[in-house]
């Protein structure tokens, strides 16, 4: 570990915009950012010369299953990985744990159980299922972010996803709370019904999946969540959209004057459903990877701010639950392998676009930090704001090679892949945490609650 004083860089992506500058630290907090020569004697200096300093990611979406699925992912790995990939800041979902974080009493569990193992900043959201309304309240108390919830089944038997009667119950306390609510929004009726012609479908093609979570399953949940946003005055939040025929809906949401917000997700932005080869499970997630015109217009919709940001949704398993032997789509774990990835994946694609690296970081810093509520002293690289800082050339050109990736288990889509933008090194409160591959000191992330800093 080595503590810094100043940050200096050719490129610093600043509120204002991209320029030469120092950064200026004291105590964890960027006290000022200043000239490119404004160089204080005796200061520790780390001179980034030519490559990007960024506020550090924030990342929203991440599933850890600490305790209970640890052999799946953990604390130790997940924030090594982030680590790793720049991101200084992670909220890890209610679910895939045991016990899931649907009580007080399991988000002390949670908590427990990150002691000392966390390389970066790790905060929780809580879960809304079934008749857990009571618990909302406390669980808000005891610095959950907010809560997440399913509506359509989650994959795992002790996280049920909500009927509409339980939203109900729920969201008049979230509103009072004034605590967002991230839905995965697909509606059962319209899977059932997809599924109906695909009794004997081939389990190893990928059109075959990609039918069977049709685009209407997300149009038809986000419609229902709009609906009770305005009811209940609430805030909701809509985890992965995957489909662009959801944006006019958020978009005439957000113009109406609801408080609904939007993600996505690497994976949906970079991968088409024709590039996907038979039995290929490593790209198999819920809302699915679609085509390549879909994925135009999601693009389109984060330039235009309604799709607000971009994170993860890092939910590995072991090989085995992937069913690669069997490639079988169908049976196989739903999730994608990525939190070390997102920055050079996202700027890889970002190439050529004329998107910028303040592009970068209101999708993956400044926005997801307003998601949680973070704003005021997460995201960036200004006065006032933690020292979190990411560091990385975005001229590198690398291939992912597996024993690169500090995750649990190594199986991800983006094996192999030749991407741009490598990370050197992450800052966490001024302290140097991640030095070109090398880790530093022992792991001193925060665990962190609503509304402390
Ligand atoms: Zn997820």
């Amino acid at each position: 570990m080595k503590t810094i004083h100043v940050i200096r860089s050719e490129r610093v992506v600043t509120p204002e915009g991209v320029k030469a500058a120092t950064v200026h630290i004291r105590n964890g907090t960027i006290t000022a950012v200043r000239g490119y020569d404004d160089l204080p004697g005796g200061a520790n200096v780390y001179d980034a010369r030519k490559s990007v300093v960024m506020p550090g990611l924030v990342d929203t979406h991440v599933h850890i299953n600490e305790p209970g699925r640890t052999d799946w992912e953990g604390f130790e790995t997940a924030t090594r990985a982030a680590a790793a990939g720049g991101v200084t800041t992670l909220i890890d979902m209610p679910l895939n744990s045991i016990p899931a974080t649907t009580t007080a009493a399991a988000l002390k569990i949670k908590r427990t159980a990150a002691r000392r193992k966390c390389w970066v900043n790790v905060g929780f959201w809580g879960g809304v299922v079934p008749g857990n309304a009571g618990e909302l309240r406390a669980m808000y108390s005891a610095g959950v972010f907010g809560f997440k919830c399913f509506l359509v089944p989650s994959g795992v038997a002790e996280f049920e996803n909500v009927a509409e009667s339980d939203l109900r119950a729920a969201l008049p306390i979230l509103a009072d709370l004034d605590a967002p609510l991230l839905v995965h929004a697909e509606l059962p009726r319209a899977l059932e019904e997809a599924m109906k012609p695909l009794t004997n479908a081939d389990p190893q093609s990928y059109a075959m999946w990609l039918r069977s979570r049709p685009a209407a399953a997300e149009t038809q949940a986000i419609e229902l969540m709009i609906a009770l946003a305005r009811q209940y005055r609430a805030r909701v939040h809509i985890v992965h959209v995957s489909s662009e025929l959801s944006v006019p809906l958020i978009h005439r949401a957000r113009k109406e004057g609801l408080r609904v917000t939007a993600e996505t997700c690497p994976h949906y932005l970079v991968f088409t459903a024709r590039g996907i080869r038979r039995g290929a499970t490593e790209y198999k997630c819920a809302p699915p990877i679609r085509d390549s015109r879909n994925q135009e217009g999601m693009w389109r919709a984060l330039k235009a701010k309604t799709i607000d940001m971009v994170v993860s949704d890092h939910s590995p398993s072991p090989p085995a639950k992937k069913c690669r032997e069997t490639g079988d789509f169908f049976r196989a774990w739903g999730g994608i392998s990525s939190l070390q990835l997102g920055l050079p994946v996202m700027w890889t694609k970002m190439n050529g676009r004329n998107h910028s690296f303040s592009h970068l970081v209101r999708w993956m810093s400044s926005g997801p930090a307003r998601l949680a509520g973070l704003e005021s002293h997460k995201g960036a690289i200004a006065a006032g704001f933690d020292a979190d800082i990411v560091i990385w050339n975005p001229e590198r050109r690398f291939i992912v090679k597996p024993r690169m990736l500090q995750h649990r288990h190594k199986l991800t889509p983006y094996a192999n892949r030749p991407l741009r933008g490598e990370v050197e090194a992450t800052f966490l409160r001024g302290e140097m945490i991640y030095d070109r591959g090398r880790f530093l000191g022992a792991p001193r992330g925060a665990l962190l609650r609503r509304g402390e800093r």
